[in-house]
């Protein structure tokens, strides 16, 4: 499929009724309830975007959030770069191949690494959602390809901007579609969806350096968005082949078609298939690392100190529990992802640390970074105070949702455990993940008393939640035919009308 190389630049400007409740110092959450109006208003203007046949866009929306204060004169800019389909231990600081990734292994080493970070679903919008409201998948209502975020919520880069910070996000991947509306609170959004995963996230890397030297005299906060490891396992030379002994058993642009036909059939492919794709996907991450060192290599350039953060929404599973790729199941291939922060004078190098973080946490700690008080309401946990030297394991727990069932981790002193809930029959699975990283063992009959400490605080956030969001049938994507095709080129085949 071709890149359609013009740029879309499309002004947004309509006029924000009712901005006069804004300018008060109610809470962010009380001043959302009252923009009724203006809210049909937004939804309407973004209807007008979808209405372009391009699922390529670069938009610079003038729909501002009113400040509701100001971040100190030397507040740092912040920076967030997700790494679509990037399993943790792909990287060599959680165990992959040490001599793949150099650039995202000086950052782990200059700053500070989260040995047990968790995404907090196993696809793209979702998880996404969770970083950008600090919401559950089942609360923020984003749980499949179909949903999107709705308009009440208050996002991270609603509440920089709020601030005083300029906000600014590019995406590769169609899952960021402006339908989806995860580019709340961002005054310029691009989202390049059409083309290689190469081309699309070329598009965004060449828009991230353009915009990082941008404007210095305020802080920013950036999200890039890189799309290279996910399949088709299609990167450029010599990353391709860099893994690879011979030809691949399995046709590099073969590969989306390649894990869905096979996703849950392990027995139909062979030992030889599963090693090369591993190897193509390593490829992958190989070339993603030279486009970190290209954005770090800019943001050392600039004046104003800067944090940066690497992530993942998910990861990729190569059959370690009889499943390929993502998408649906909760297991550690799939939900345990890199999270890395790096900032000379402001994360000092340590050891990794070992409690638990998620994709919720993001919001508070970024915000911590920002010197702004978070807003009422956030899921997750600054861990600030854990990057600065206090990693005492807090008891803590993490929750990970898909739409047929969820998951929950909480450290305890014989390690984390990690209990799954299926949504149709609630069959409690139940793994000690310290001595079975692989959850190849169930000890759900083994340690009852276990299970039952544990479900309540599952059962609690997760069923009743899911039940109410499928309810929530209105917060629908409105899927062009454009978004649908390029929804299909990366394996979402069930995106039909
Ligand atoms: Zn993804």
């Amino acid at each position: 499929m071709a890149l359609r190389h013009s740029l879309r630049l499309i002004l947004l400007a309509f006029l924000w009724t009712g901005c006069s409740s804004w300018f008060t110092d109610e809470r962010p959450q009380a001043r959302k309830k009252k923009r009724g109006k203006s809210r049909k208003a937004h939804i309407e203007a973004k209807r007008e975007l979808q209405a372009a046949d391009d699922a390529n866009a670069h938009v610079e929306s003038n729909v501002k959030v009113e400040l509701l204060g100001q971040a100190p004169a030397d507040a740092p800019n912040i920076l967030l770069i997700s790494l679509d389909t990037l399993r943790a231990d792909a990287l060599p600081s959680y165990g992959g191949r040490p001599d793949n990734a150099p650039a995202l292994t000086a950052l782990a080493s200059e700053g500070i690494l989260f040995t047990n970070s968790y995404a907090q679903a196993p696809s793209t919008s979702p998880t996404h959602a969770s970083m950008f409201t600090s919401q559950l998948p089942a609360e923020h209502g984003v749980m499949g390809t179909k949903h999107r975020l709705p308009l009440s919520h208050w996002t991270l880069a609603e509440h920089l901007q709020a601030y005083g910070y300029r906000t600014w996000a590019t995406t590769s991947s169609v899952r960021f579609a402006l339908g989806v509306q995860l580019n709340q609170g961002f005054s310029e959004y691009a989202v390049y969806s059409q083309g290689t995963q190469y081309e699309k996230s070329s598009s965004a890397m060449k828009v991230a350096l353009q915009t990082i030297p941008q404007d210095p005299a305020r802080p920013w906060f950036g999200f890039i968005h890189l799309m290279d490891v996910h399949a088709p396992y299609l990167v450029p030379e010599p990353h391709q082949s860099k893994y690879l002994t011979g030809v691949s058993s399995v046709p590099p642009e073969d590969t989306v078609r390649f894990l869905h036909q096979y996703r849950l059939d392990k027995d139909a492919v062979s030992e030889q298939q599963v090693e090369d794709l591993r190897a193509m996907y390593a490829g992958g991450v190989s070339h993603v690392d030279t486009r970190i060192a290209q954005i770090v290599a800019a943001v050392k350039a600039l004046e104003r100190p800067t944090v940066v953060v690497v992530t993942a929404d998910h990861g990729e599973a190569f059959f370690e529990k009889n499943y390929l790729g993502h998408g649906a199941f909760l297991h550690e291939a799939i939900m345990r992802v890199p999270l890395i922060f790096w900032g000379p004078g402001l994360v000092p190098p340590g050891p990794p640390r070992n409690a638990l973080a998620q994709s919720i946490d993001l919001f508070p700690t970024l915000t911590a970074y920002a010197k702004v008080p978070p807003p009422e309401g956030l899921r997750g946990e600054n861990l600030r105070p854990v990057i600065e030297g206090n990693d005492v394991p807090s008891g803590r727990t993490v929750i990970g949702q898909a739409p047929q069932r969820s998951m929950l981790i909480r450290e305890t002193e014989g390690g984390p455990y990690k209990l799954v809930l299926n949504g149709k029959n609630r069959k409690p699975r139940l793994y000690a993940l310290s001595d079975d990283p692989l959850e190849q063992t169930n000890l759900a009959r083994k340690h009852p008393e276990l299970v039952a400490q544990l479900k309540p605080a599952l059962t609690s956030v997760s069923f009743r939640a899911l039940a109410k969001t499928r309810a929530q049938n209105e917060e629908q994507w409105d899927i062009t035919d454009a978004e649908r095709e390029a929804l299909e080129a990366i394996g979402y085949m069930d995106a039909g009308p």
